[in-house]
């Protein structure tokens, strides 16, 4: 017996509803505004997520899959969503659409990590791209959409929002963290000693307990910025309030990945451990550049569905399954299990899910296998009824029983479900 892969799942099939649920939802609200979806290979070469996920970040440091193909080929499977979507808007001349272009995607993400609840080494992310614009209120609606999508998912998480600044204000931040550290190195990890030397704002992500403590009193970048990118913020703040969201500003929020400028945002919760963000995001405005596709700015986000999912089955959210089986033939002999072969084919073209046995049942243990379909209504069919042309149609939730002709009962009983 080979075993699954540690760190990844299977979706069965009594679960995979709950998937299907959170996927529509996500791709009904995406399309209210107005975002398309894109969808990028699930492997790239290497060299994409170095220049544009950043060689001082966890992700590139220890979390990717990276393999040599036959081709001798650098390749890497997918550690994030934004770089896939980034290479190919340059790859295709997208710079040329009407701005701005909002996209979406859910992909699989793979990061080599130490497996736990609410963190794989396979997991999916629902994430949103917005390029183009490199305005304030755009920030605001990509976070909108993301709070949007958890509402209507029945969950209440908590916003919070920083700015990393641009390059500018970063570097008289650098400066300043590097003065703060210098003489509290005994305070930080292993890592966090070269973080200090290569980007010493990756420290105030480190999840080692005494780096948090050393961190708890450092500067914070939202005292360095500058006017611009400040009155950029300020406008920020301002429209989430317009739109009546609550938020909390977390100085101490940087995000994995290198290539944020300006907002960055999480939504959060408390009910899921340490692994409590949902959905990460913002301004990606050099990102493009980068990569050598010019100057264009971009906001977007990553939201984790398992986290979303475990949230909803933490917080008791009830998920409607998908549509029960409409009707069940019940059947005797092999003539009565040709017509009803028959009318079960018509009626699924007609768009009626229904379902025949398959197994040789009795008659008494088809009834039994139709009550653990939840079917609505069952159809006996045997001798009898294919002699008097008749059939009893049964209403599983409550016994009753009417009359339907046998022959045309694909067209009976489409209108028996319309009357009822
Ligand atoms: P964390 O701080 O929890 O490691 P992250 O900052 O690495 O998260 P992002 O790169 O921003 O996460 O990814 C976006 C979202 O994807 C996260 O907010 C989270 O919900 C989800 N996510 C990230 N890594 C994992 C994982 N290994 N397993 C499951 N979900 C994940
Ligand atoms: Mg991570």
């Amino acid at each position: 017996m080979v075993n699954i892969p540690k760190g990844t799942k299977d979706v069965l099939p009594e679960e995979s509803y709950k998937w299907h649920y959170v996927e529509s939802i996500v791709r009904k609200i995406a399309d209210k505004y107005n975002a398309k979806e894109i969808r990028t290979p699930t492997f790239e070469h290497t060299e994409l997520f170095l220049r544009g996920v950043g060689d001082t970040t966890d992700i590139v440091n220890k979390e990717m899959y990276t393999f040599k193909d036959k081709g001798d080929r650098s390749i890497t499977l997918k550690p994030e969503g934004t770089a896939g979507v980034a290479r190919a808007f340059i790859e295709n001349g997208l710079k040329n659409s009407a701005m701005p272009l909002k996209m979406y995607y859910i992909t699989p993400v793979f990061r080599y990590e130490r497996p736990q609840a609410g963190r794989l080494r396979e997991h999916h992310q629902f994430g949103v791209e917005f390029y183009g614009s490199s305005s304030a209120d755009t920030d605001a609606e990509v976070i909108l959409l993301a709070y949007d999508i958890l509402t209507a998912l029945g969950l209440h998480v908590k916003l919070k929002i920083n700015s990393m600044g641009c390059p500018e204000c970063r570097s008289a931040y650098n400066k300043a963290l590097r003065a703060y550290f210098a003489d509290k190195k005994d305070g930080l990890c292993e890592t966090c000693l070269t973080r200090l030397d290569k980007n010493p704002l990756r420290i105030l992500d480190c999840k080692v307990d005494t780096c948090k403590e050393t961190v708890a009193d450092a500067p914070v970048i939202t005292d360095y910025l500058c006017d611009d990118c400040r009155a950029h913020f300020e406008k920020l703040k301002g429209l989430l309030a317009t739109a009546g969201l609550d938020f909390e500003v977390d100085p101490h929020i940087v995000r994995g990945l290198d290539y944020y400028t300006r907002t960055v945002f999480e939504f959060v919760t408390d009910s899921l451990g340490s692994q409590g963000t949902v959905c990460g995001g913002g301004r990606y405005d050099n990102l493009i550049g980068q990569l050598g596709g010019g100057s264009v700015p971009g906001v977007g986000f990553g939201m984790g569905l398992e986290r979303v999912l475990m949230l909803m089955e933490a917080t008791g959210v009830k998920i409607p399954e998908d549509g029960e089986v409409s009707l069940y033939f019940a059947t005797m002999g092999e003539r009565a299990y040709n017509k009803a072969f028959y009318l079960a084919s018509a009626l699924r073209r007609a768009g009626v899910k229904c379902e025949i046995d398959h197994m040789e049942r009795s008659v008494k243990a088809q009834f039994k296998y139709s009550d653990k379909l939840g079917a609505k209504y069952v159809v006996t069919i045997g001798d009898n009824e294919l002699d008097s042309d008749r059939v009893e149609l049964k209403k599983m939730s409550d016994g009753s029983v009417v009359t339907l002709p046998l022959e045309g009962f694909e067209n009976a009983f489409k209108g028996f479900l319309n009357d009822n």
